[in-house]
């Protein structure tokens, strides 16, 4: 992943699932010169509380935060279909990244998978290398995911870990813990060799 300079865009459906599933990369990519851009669809509850919440953990990751559906609580399954893939042609028109992490078509929130699909249509507007990041959930459930890329976060591990923290209304209040991300990125970091990694899906990956 040699984006410097360029532009790469972290997609996630609600505050905090970037950080759980790949908020390790979004710190290595941005400790590298990349222009990170974290983008949250929406904010289904608590708007004010859970913005400033993902704001304070986009300054921890070092990267530019939009919230897509922004001034106010809604919910992805209040759009249309149409309505979604339109919010992600105007942010990959305007942003043209390089790369897209996103959500992977087999986790089992309904919202991350239909974000998933409007990031696979957006690919019409633009190339760009997209990948899908670990499902990502606070009590974590089972459900499929095969990896076959990883990015060594050895370097960022605690940062993210930091930045789900910031997220404090999930992770204190509702007594949630999210040691297990340290576990599941130990466990990748074991399949390439290096402390602690974060397991991706290539959906597409064009070698220049
Ligand atoms: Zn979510």
């Amino acid at each position: 992943m040699n984006f410097y300079g360029q532009r790469v865009l972290f997609l996630g459906a609600h505050p905090d699932d970037i950080e759980l599933g790949i908020g390790g990369t979004v710190a290595v990519l941005a400790n590298a010169g990349v222009r990170v851009v974290m983008a949250i669809v929406s904010v289904p509850a608590e708007y004010e509380v859970r913005s400033a919440e993902a704001s304070d953990s986009a300054a921890i990751l070092g990267c530019e935060l939009r919230i897509l559906l922004e001034g106010g609580c809604k919910r992805i399954e209040d759009l249309k279909n149409y309505q979604l893939v339109g919010l992600l042609d105007e942010l990959v028109e305007q942003s043209r990244p390089a790369a897209v992490l996103t959500h992977g078509p087999t986790d089992f929130h309904h919202d991350h998978v239909t974000v998933y699909h409007a990031t696979v249509a957006a690919q019409r507007i633009t190339q760009f290398d997209l990948y899908s990041y670990v499902p990502t959930m606070t009590r974590p459930v089972p459900v499929p995911f095969a990896p076959n890329a990883y990015v060594d976060i050895s370097s960022t591990m605690d940062t993210k870990l930091q930045a789900i923290a910031a997220h404090k209304s999930q992770f204190y209040s509702r007594g949630l813990a999210f040691e297990y991300y340290r576990d599941l990125a130990r466990v990748s970091g074991r399949m390439v060799g290096v402390d602690y990694a974060e397991a991706l899906a290539v959906d597409k990956i064009v070698f220049a």
